[in-house]
């Protein structure tokens, strides 16, 4: 017997859901066995089957936490204003909405959501600007801070969205 797709591998594997033959090439691991290529792509883990309610539930969720995280970070670095710190307080603000947002899906994960924790960083980090504005001469006079600040806010969307993938 040989592989359906691979016609000069012999075998006697098949998938367990369609029973198509298969070989060590191209047969796919899944928690219920062995699996062709197409079966294997149509089973999804359930961590990964993520329904409206929750792509809903992951945007209400991310939308508050980007503006308190927002606002709690923006009051922390206009009262300690310490050139790095934006470097420790985004990774944070990304650990803890990715944090959240997870919790609020029942730790459900995939791209969607990934996406939707990053660009809640992403607002979080311009409520801190909208909030407590350094002025864009401040950023034009100084891009050290400008380069530090989109590195922490890379790290921040970063972690948030690995928290989610
Ligand atoms: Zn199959
Ligand atoms: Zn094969």
């Amino acid at each position: 017997m040989r592989c359906a797709t691979h016609p000069d591998v012999e075998t006697n594997l098949r998938c367990g859901k369609c029973g198509k033959l298969i070989c060590p090439k191209c047969q796919v691991q899944t928690p219920v066995g062995a699996r062709c290529p197409d079966c294997a792509r149509l089973y999804k883990l359930p961590t990964f089957r993520v329904s409206t309610k929750h792509y809903l539930r992951a945007v209400g969720t991310g939308l508050g936490a980007a503006i308190i995280c927002g606002i709690a970070w923006g009051a922390i670095s206009t009262v300690i204003p310490f050139l790095y710190l934006n470097l420790l307080l985004a990774p944070g603000v990304g650990y803890a909405i990715g944090e959240l947002i997870s919790l609020s899906v029942n730790r459900k994960r995939g791209t969607g959501l990934a996406v939707i924790a990053g660009i809640a960083m992403a607002i979080s980090f311009l409520v801190t600007i909208f909030f407590f504005p350094r002025g864009i001469s401040f950023f034009v006079s100084n891009i050290l801070y400008l380069i530090l600040d989109l590195a922490a806010l890379a790290l921040g969307i970063f972690i948030a969205v690995t928290r989610l993938r």
